[in-house]
């Protein structure tokens, strides 16, 4: 019985390998980088440079945000966003004297510290009165 050492070369398992989201398990193309499904960041993509994990870790707080399961998820936004908020004041105030880059990048990054602890509190009072609606 001679074995056909061809057979095995055949690149069949090409279309199966598919990368499956750790958020929803969806099957996404091996290319892709975000999940088709849920936007999530897959894997092999998170790790690639400093951009781009901490584009993969930008998920995790807007999922935080916008679906804040309970009260720790909001006091954790509130303890890294505050002293983000209060980083973006200081670097803000010192680029008075270093240059109008320092300025706007402290500004930025308070804007979104606010926004973000503004969106999260938010989200989750609105979650407690789903069944109250009260039109003011
Ligand atoms: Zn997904």
């Amino acid at each position: 019985m001679p074995s056909d050492p061809d057979q095995s070369f055949q690149p069949t398992a090409e279309a199966d390998e598919k990368q499956l989201c750790v958020s929803c398990m969806f099957p996404n193309e091996p290319s892709a980088h975000f999940c088709a499904k849920c936007g999530a960041p897959l894997s092999s993509y998170a790790a690639t440079g400093p951009f781009e994990s901490l584009f993969a870790e930008g998920h995790v707080y807007r999922q935080a945000a916008e679906r804040p399961r309970s009260l720790i998820v909001v006091l954790g936004v509130w303890l890294i966003f505050g002293m983000m908020a209060l980083a973006g004041l200081v670097v803000a105030f010192m680029g008075r004297d270093m240059g109008i880059g320092y300025t706007a990048f402290g500004a930025l990054i308070l804007a979104i510290s606010v926004v973000l602890i503004w969106k999260t509190t938010r989200n989750y009072r609105a979650r407690g009165k789903t069944d109250e609606k009260h039109d003011g």
